[in-house]
């Protein structure tokens, strides 16, 4: 049972001479105006109230934006000759503190890194600071659109998410991201006084893949793409949740039915959907579905089948109105929905593995209620139809939560804790070896990202060590 988490070291600046610094790696634009350096040293840790109080006061002393490989590689060198803790940063909408500095040092806001180097025949080759809503708008003129993203595609950065993230809106076709044949290669700067380019291919990308920039500097990824449908935005409405969680499986199964994601929400969590709460029948369940055009008229007859009803369609490219596109209700946005309205509120992230699923997500249902309001995302994983929980937690004590999570993970679904800053305990809680091995060889000083790696710090004989640290 998992009931405490382990504070980070305290706050402090590193003490460095800046001005020196600065001079070393012009002319890479920076910020030191406190303010900034403030905002640029913050992401989305504060919907867990254990990262909102371990985290708060952690920031970075300097940010520096380049915008070339040369440019990454100055700033690379020079933090490694004097030891200059260095926080790789895209949107910073990551929700576990992934970006921000704990140990003080520069932030490497790579977000002027963000041109699409060459699209060709569904491959596509992008600096990593491109938004997603940008790179799509380029590659869907061309028929081509992202395997998969994050409900942040308005938001986020195609770097941040490889190295950040882990599934999203349309998971349910392609998985997740280390599911082999997604990210195809990886271009990766190291941090060491004379930095190297390294190029992962295949297999050897997901060393860096989803590391929270702890083993490398990405400067160019290499993805592949899905071919484009037009979307249609779907809202399903059933009196029973679990009869919603059973037509969410049927959806799944139904292989001639193209979709791109199909979450179903309890009542208990969509109530908070200000947008559309006009659509919504008070006190009933929903799925949210993006159904692809020319299967909606099988959709609607199976949605009838299972008796739900449709109570909110809208094309995807169509922007009028005020509701955003359903995407932004899913997966973390569900959570950021109900956290606009009820400040108390934070989640869990849960797997519930095939082939039982449905009957677990029942059974944690009953156990829990309206405590533990269920959101699920429907996702393909190693070929069987499963759903991740991210359900909404009516937070009341760490002890709770803690009680809570114990709960999921006896009953045989396993949680992904997202009240942790470590990359370790948010996944599997099992070191990755060879992302570890690899910050051996790329970030030799443990400057990348300090104190998010555990295995590095409690491996790691001398700068990587808690109680070493020179701040
Ligand atoms: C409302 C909300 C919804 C979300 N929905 C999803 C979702 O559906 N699926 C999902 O997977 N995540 C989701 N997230 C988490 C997050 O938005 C995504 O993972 C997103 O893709 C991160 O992109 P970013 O540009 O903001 O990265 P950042 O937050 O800036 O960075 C994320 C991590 O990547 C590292 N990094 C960034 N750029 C590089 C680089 N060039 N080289 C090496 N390391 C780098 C950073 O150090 C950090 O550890 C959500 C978060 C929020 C707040």
């Amino acid at each position: 049972m998992k009931n405490e988490w382990k504070d980070p070291p305290a706050p402090a600046s590193h003490n460095a001479d800046w001005a020196a610094f600065k001079a070393a790696i012009a002319p890479v634009e920076t910020i030191d105006e406190p303010a900034l350096v403030k905002q640029k040293s913050r992401d989305f840790y504060w919907y867990s109230p254990v990262l909102k109080r371990q985290l708060g006061k952690h920031f970075g002393d300097l940010v520096a934006i380049p915008k070339s490989e040369e440019e990454v590689i100055k700033v690379a060198s020079e933090c490694a000759k004097r030891r200059i803790p260095l926080t790789v940063r895209g949107a910073g909408t990551g929700n576990y503190g992934q970006a921000m500095p704990l140990a003080g040092g520069v932030v490497l806001d790579m977000t002027s890194m963000d041109k699409i180097v060459s699209l060709d025949k569904g491959t596509l080759k992008v600096q990593p600071g491109m938004k997603l809503i940008d790179l799509e708008a380029q590659t869907l003129p061309q028929g081509w659109e992202l395997r998969f993203h994050p409900s942040t595609r308005r938001t986020a950065t195609i770097g941040g998410f490889i190295a950040g993230g882990s599934g999203g809106i349309g998971s349910i076709n392609f998985g997740v991201l280390r599911d082999r044949g997604n990210v195809k290669a990886l271009r990766v700067v190291t941090v060491e006084e004379t930095p190297r380019i390294v190029t992962l291919v295949g297999d050897d990308a997901q060393k860096v893949v989803h590391a929270y920039g702890t083993n490398g500097i990405v400067t160019e990824l290499e993805i592949a793409m899905a071919r484009a449908w037009p979307w249609t935005d779907c809202v399903a409405s059933f009196p029973d949740f679990m009869a919603s969680v059973r037509f969410a499986q049927s959806l799944c199964e139904a292989d001639a039915i193209v979709k791109k994601e199909v979450a179903p929400i309890a009542w208990g969590a969509a109530k908070y959907f200000k947008p559309l709460l006009g659509h919504l029948k008070e006190g009933e369940h929903i799925v949210i579905c993006m159904i692809a055009d020319p299967s909606l008229e099988a959709f609607k007859d199976l949605l009838a089948e299972h008796g739900g009803s449709l109570v909110y369609s809208r094309a995807l490219a169509d922007e009028s109105g005020e509701i955003p596109p359903l995407y932004e209700f899913t997966w973390n946005h569900t959570t950021l929905q109900a956290l606009k309205v009820d400040k108390t509120i934070t989640y869990l992230q849960t797997l519930f593995p095939p082939p039982q699923h449905v009957a677990l997500v029942e059974k944690l249902w009953k156990a829990f209620g309206d405590e533990v309001p269920m959101h699920l995302e429907f996702v393909r994983l190693g070929g069987q139809v499963a759903c991740f929980g991210l359900q909404l937690v009516r937070y009341t004590t760490q002890e709770r939560l803690a009680e809570i999570i114990a709960a999921h993970e006896a009953a045989g679904a396993p949680i992904f804790d997202p009240h942790t800053y470590l990359l370790e305990d948010g996944g599997m809680r099992v070191v990755d070896e060879a992302q570890y091995e690899f910050k051996r060889a790329a970030d030799p000083h443990g400057l990348l990202n300090k104190f998010k790696m555990r295995a590095w710090d409690e491996r790691t004989p001398t700068e990587g060590k808690w109680a070493e640290v020179n701040l």
